[in-house]
């Protein structure tokens, strides 16, 4: 005789009702036996408020000292037979240190708070902007203007108002760095600076502690665990900084925002990891994520250098150089996260102020603008009538800058004069010495390019 089939979602269904059902009594059971005073719970005889007049005392802990609250809120991970009473305790009682409060430091912060580490210490000079928000998922639209530290640090204790945070509205400094250091069990660099980055690492060896460090760029990130285990440190991989440290182009490459929050929880993991002593972190070994195919694998890095000036040998850092090293010199990177400051290259007689540009234009002077970021950059947002040839096509796109000189200028000739234009005001100093060694005489950078332009002249264009 063939059964009938029961429809198994309606089964499913009808079985999650039941569970729910079940779990519901007995949570009022409990609760209802709980406020008695009663021995619903295990171990009634035993806790410390004796007899049954305290109902919280109505169990007792098998040799741990979380609270009723602490078990209660961080059952999930307690029932992990891998994590367990034991490594929560080693978490409540520990203390991080989180250099950063953007893209990285966000999901550091957010879930070191909610897991329960005792102490978190949040540091961060900057206040929160609007272009943040894509990615710096701590801070909200209210908080915009103000510090990222006070903006974090009241979201983390709004998720967990048992935990300590201490926020440092300033930024990591060689003379700080030490004090502030040992005063946390690790440290994870969610910094976005070369500067910074050797500063924590050396920190961190002289005053012997673990550090997490991530990055993220574009739709890529990388994280590794530095000066754990006898493993290397930043400057045993890096003794000498990138060169492209000193290189200030205007075409920042941007960052999807997801990424550094992935990034970032990972950071999170490894941080929870060391505290707790579960799990294999990250230890002399390198997490490399590409977004974009979804792939994530890990690779072997060098071990500890004997010849390393911090955790060498013989070390030329320590806590009595470190506090005077010239981390900005050394790196020629300066220690903020913030766009790094424009620089000079042409000289005045080369220049026109966004406001004389603007009285230029509205006197219908004959000119050309030339905007030189690239063609991705220009299509968000652009100057009217503007001509775009992205620097590094300027110089096999001559031609086509001396022909529109020629349609503007009212003689045919190619004097007309040329205004160029970038998001900050580098590039375009680069295209008026390119464009003036091609020949091109009246050739003139507009100073601090669009960002300028936002405040010198018209709010409403976007603060790119
Ligand atoms: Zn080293």
């Amino acid at each position: 005789m063939a059964m009938a089939m029961a429809d198994p979602s309606a089964e499913l269904e009808k079985l999650r009702e039941e569970n729910a059902s079940l779990r519901d009594q007995l949570r009022h059971h409990t609760l209802r036996e709980l406020a008695a005073g009663g021995d619903g719970l295990r171990g009634s005889s035993g806790g410390d408020g004796g007899g049954g007049a305290c109902p919280a005392a109505a169990w007792a802990a098998g040799g741990h000292g979380l609270s009723r609250d602490q078990v209660q809120r961080y059952s999930r991970q307690l029932l992990l037979p891998s994590f367990g009473v034991g490594a929560q305790e080693r978490l409540c009682e520990g203390s991080v240190l989180i250099v950063g409060a953007g893209g990285l430091g966000s999901p550091v912060a957010l879930y070191l708070a909610a897991c329960g580490v005792g102490c978190l210490g949040i540091m961060d000079p900057d206040r929160v902007e609007v272009h943040n928000l894509h990615r710096q998922v701590i801070h909200t639209e209210a908080s915009v203007g103000e510090l990222k530290v006070a903006s974090a640090s009241r979201a983390c204790l709004a998720i967990n108002s048992s935990i300590k945070v201490v926020a440092y509205p300033f930024g990591l400094a060689a003379k700080n760095a030490l004090e502030i250091i040992r005063q946390y069990d690790v440290v994870v660099d969610a910094s976005d600076n070369v500067a910074t980055r050797y500063l924590v690492s050396d920190a961190c060896v002289v005053a012997n502690r673990p550090l997490v460090s991530g990055a993220a760029l574009g739709m890529e990130g990388q994280l590794t665990v530095y000066n754990y285990s006898n493993g290397p440190c930043y400057r045993c991989l890096f003794p000498t900084p990138p060169p492209q440290a000193a290189c200030q182009r205007c075409s920042d490459a941007g960052v999807l925002g997801v990424v550094p929050g992935i990034v970032g929880t990972f950071q999170a993991l490894e941080a929870i990891k060391i505290l707790s002593k579960v799990g294999d972190p990250l230890s002399s070994r390198m997490l490399i994520l590409d977004s974009m195919s979804s792939r994530i694998h890990t690779v072997k890095l060098r071990g500890k250098s004997a010849e390393c000036v911090a955790c060498g040998g013989s070390p030329a850092i320590n806590h009595i150089t470190l506090p005077n090293f010239d981390y900005e010199g050394f790196s020629s990177s300066p220690m903020s996260d913030a766009a790094p400051p424009r620089q000079q290259v042409v000289g005045k007689d080369q220049s026109i102020t966004c406001r004389d540009y603007h009285k230029s234009v509205e006197g219908h002077k004959a000119h050309v603008l030339l905007d030189v970021r690239d063609q991705h950059q220009y299509i968000i947002a652009s100057l009217p009538n503007s001509l775009n040839v992205p620097f590094d096509k300027l110089p096999e796109q001559l031609d086509t800058v001396r022909g529109a000189a020629k349609k503007h200028a009212p003689d045919g000739g190619e004097n007309v004069p040329l205004y160029v234009i970038c998001r900050r005001g580098n590039d375009s100093q680069q295209a008026v010495q390119v464009l003036r060694s091609a020949g091109f005489n009246s050739v003139y950078d507009i100073t601090g390019g669009l960002q300028s332009w936002v405040q010198e002249v018209d709010p409403t264009f976007p603060d790119l």
